[in-house]
């Protein structure tokens, strides 16, 4: 993909004042609490400048090392999904008014425009994944909808996959094909800048873009190549539906169970999960009560009781749960595996269990 200009790394600022001018509010990766997390970005000196990630299973550090560059990191807990698919939302609210009379009110999805800065292909992925939930089925989700409508994505092209990544085996990354309105793809100077739609265009035509040398080209190209060839991690096919539910007894789910602590961790880090449970939260005046939805994750005990049963009650139903669904059950509902090879799963389950792993364990190696 042919890049339309060069943006010097001096001139970053100069992107944020853009969207600023666009109307946008900015987020953008900051490091938080140890990690890289979105947060509001006004400045750009507040992008993790230097920092690079060190992944492992159940692990994640930050180091620095004073280099110039912006984003030589993979991605931190965070995709997008919080940001529009929101850990918790009200759906509704209830008063009692002064004639005795309940008066029910639902509530008004409110979303400021909203331009993502750093966005990897894994959470590209992951969003039409979200998409096709939210928005495609019988009745579309507003809250997501509406903070779905104005949000602006600046994707940047990883080339410094982390070794929890397996985007190259799922399809997915680390190139950012599409789906963004602008790409970044960051070299020694730089980045080269791609549009991707017509406000991508617009916010190209704001910016003091220089033509692109053809080793500054060549320059990223061979960075992902790399990306892609460093990875070692993979699934063993990119639609194992039949293989798992073919190995529903399979002693490995068994052999999970006894490491796997429940925790839900892998589900709430995962890009495309998007599970929920709703309740009422009662005001202490008894006069006004909120209708709240909150993530959820298969591997609650909530998750599964119906009429006061848990279906799924032990561990090992649960992991099942999550794997079959994940990378099986997904191609029934939306026609791809529900992977998009983050990693991220690996890296912030406490015990380290990796899906890669499991999956293989579970399906075989020599699977295709
Ligand atoms: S299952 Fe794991 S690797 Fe796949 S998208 Fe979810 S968090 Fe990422
Ligand atoms: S696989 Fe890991 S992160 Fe997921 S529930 Fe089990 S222990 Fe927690």
């Amino acid at each position: 993909m042919a890049a339309t200009g060069f943006l010097l790394r001096g001139y970053a600022q100069n992107l944020l004042d853009a969207l600023m001018g666009m109307g946008y509010r900015c987020v953008g990766p900051q490091v938080r609490n140890g990690a890289i997390t979105y947060d509001i970005l006004s400045h750009a000196s507040d992008l993790p400048w230097g920092w690079h990630d060190d992944q492992k299973p159940g692990s994640y550090r930050l180091e620095r090392d004073g280099s110039p560059w912006g984003f030589a990191w993979a991605n931190g807990p965070q995709g997008l999904k919080p940001l529009l698919f929101a850990p918790v939302d009200t759906l509704q609210t209830a008063r009692r008014t002064e004639d005795g009379a309940l008066h029910f009110e639902g509530a008004t999805p409110h979303a400021i425009a909203t331009a993502v800065l750093g966005v990897r292909a894994c959470d590209l992925a992951a969003l039409r994944l979200q998409d096709q939930h939210f928005l495609e089925g019988l009745v579309p989700d507003p809250h997501y909808a509406a903070r779905r409508a104005d949000l602006f994505l600046i994707a940047v092209h990883c080339t410094r996959p982390a070794v929890t990544c397996f985007c190259a085996s799922t399809g997915d990354g680390p190139r950012a094909e599409h789906g963004f309105d602008l790409a970044l793809g960051e070299t020694v100077g730089g980045f080269l800048v791609t549009t991707g739609s017509a406000a991508g265009e617009d916010l190209a035509d704001r910016l003091p873009l220089q033509a692109v040398l053809p080793k500054e080209q060549d320059a990223l190209e061979a960075s992902i190549a790399a990306a892609v060839a460093g990875q070692q991690r993979r699934l063993p096919s990119r639609d194992l539906r039949a293989a798992l539910f073919a190995k529903l007894h399979h002693p490995r789910w068994e052999e999970v169970a006894a490491r796997c602590l429940s925790c839900g961790n892998c589900t709430a880090v995962c890009p495309s999960c998007f599970c929920y449970a709703e309740s009422e939260q009662p005001a202490l005046d008894g006069l006004s009560s909120m209708h709240t939805r909150r993530w959820d994750s298969c591997f609650t005990q909530g998750h599964s009781a119906i009429h006061g049963t848990v279906i799924r009650s032990g561990t090992r139903e649960r992991y099942r749960q999550w794997l079959t669904h994940k990378l099986g059950g997904w191609h029934d509902q939306y026609g791809r595996s529900g992977c998009v090879g983050c990693g991220r799963c690996i890296t912030w389950c406490p015990v380290g269990i990796d899906i890669t792993e499991e999956a293989t364990s579970i399906c075989g190696e020599s699977h295709v």
